[in-house]
């Protein structure tokens, strides 16, 4: 049998951070405005290393150079996935990111992004910035020099719970108040359209508008639902989405159940309760990779994961 990765995540300080990731994670974090904890990372600004096992103190990054048969063969210079906690204490700025196309013409070969969003608790009355209200681009680059933002940005109420997928060319932000579990294309690449006029040592962050510009698309269209829900033993499963880069399901437990690790390789991270994978004790706030061929394993305990894997072109 094959030995399941741990990873230590890496701590990221932010303006707009705060200090849930220890309040309620219990990790030790740098300083009272951590925004953001890299989970599964194989990023060169926050590369997470093993922390258990044959692999203890190699980096992810290695793994993926070194060791390609543990996922399953996957091709690509750079694992392809990124998943983080963000507790944002007060508001991101408004930003959009590019696809695969667009990155690879305009950002030295880079990869767009497409990411998606667990809200997974935020304050009563916590809000969200997804899509736009303008009709064309010509609208929008008007509604942009004019400075309109109130009447262009969409903010919708957010609720502990919630899904969004954000494809790329979505203006998206997330405001202050909110806990979510991030999953994203294993990209760097984002175009900061509004930054709410704050200084930043006494000047303004960089705004990105001609390349904002470019790939907003007009008029935004929200994606539907693509929720479903399968119980096994003790397990409920639900898909949260499955696109051409990542799926992601949810799996509340309460109890055990077995599963057959049939992807590549398969991400999980404990988010709330605790319970143990194959007998090892596991709590809120581990995350592990299953690797290629792992095979069954069982799951058991009283527990919230979210576990994505690469999707299979088919
Ligand atoms: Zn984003």
């Amino acid at each position: 049998m094959k030995e399941i990765i741990f990873l230590e995540p890496v701590f990221k300080e932010m303006i707009w951070g705060g200090t849930r990731l220890r309040d309620d994670f219990s990790y030790e974090i740098p300083g009272d405005h951590t925004g953001e904890c890299w989970a599964v990372s194989a990023h060169p600004n926050g590369d997470c290393t093993v922390n258990d096992g044959a692999w203890k103190g190699k980096s992810l990054r290695w793994l993926w150079e070194e060791h390609r048969e543990l996922f399953g063969g996957q091709k690509g210079d750079v694992f392809p996935l990124l998943v983080k906690i963000i507790d944002a204490k007060a508001d991101l700025s408004i930003q959009v990111h590019p696809d695969d196309v667009y990155a690879k013409e305009h950002e030295n070969g880079a990869l767009g992004k497409t990411e998606c969003w667990y809200i997974l608790d935020c304050d009563p009355d916590a809000s969200i910035v997804i899509g736009h209200y303008a009709k064309s681009k010509e609208e929008l680059e008007s509604m942009i020099a004019d400075k309109r933002w109130n009447d262009l940005i969409r903010v919708l109420p957010v609720h502990k719970g919630d899904f969004f997928q954000i494809e790329p060319g979505t203006v998206h932000a997330i405001k202050k108040g909110t806990l979510i579990l991030e999953t994203q294309q294993n990209s760097d690449i984002t175009y900061r359209l509004y930054d709410y006029d704050r200084l930043s040592d006494g000047k303004p962050r960089q705004l990105h508008i001609e390349k904002s510009i470019d790939v907003i698309r007009c008029p935004h269209k929200d994606q539907k639902g693509m929720r479903s829900i399968k119980s096994f033993e003790d397990a409920r499963v639900e898909q949260l989405v499955s696109c051409s880069y990542y799926s992601v399901e949810k799996i509340d437990l309460d109890g055990r159940a077995a599963f057959d690790q049939k992807e590549s390789f398969r991400i999980f991270s404990v988010l709330d309760g605790s319970g143990s994978i194959d007998g090892t004790p596991i709590s809120k706030g581990a995350h592990f990779i299953l690797p290629y061929g792992y095979g069954t394993y069982q799951l058991s305990g009283t527990m919230m994961l979210i576990s994505s894997y690469v999707t299979k072109i088919e």
